[in-house]
């Protein structure tokens, strides 16, 4: 009665891995938050991001917490994984 499940049916899913093709910027794949440790006060903030704004992003956002304001950077991978950093704004 039951059917054969048969898993390696994926020929669909090729390993077509290349570096150069569209950065998945806004197609809901690339990270829309991250969390940094702000260099004031070393509370972890958790920021949104904006995938639309571009791969290498720079700007400046005040903490949420001690409410320093930071320069923050933020570069996305070519998987869409967001890394994101906070430096003080007065160094
Ligand atoms: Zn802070």
């Amino acid at each position: 009665m039951r059917s054969v499940f048969d898993d390696s049916d994926s020929s669909d899913n090729s390993q077509d891995f290349d570096l150069d093709r569209d950065f998945p910027l806004g197609d809901g794949t690339a990270d829309t938050s991250g969390v940094v440790s702000c260099p004031y006060c070393g509370e972890e903030n958790t920021v949104s991001l904006d995938p639309g704004s571009g791969e290498a992003q720079e700007y400046v956002e005040d903490c949420q917490v001690c409410c320093q304001p930071w320069r923050v950077t933020v570069e996305y991978d070519s998987e869409g994984g967001a890394v994101v950093s906070a430096t003080a704004l007065d160094e």
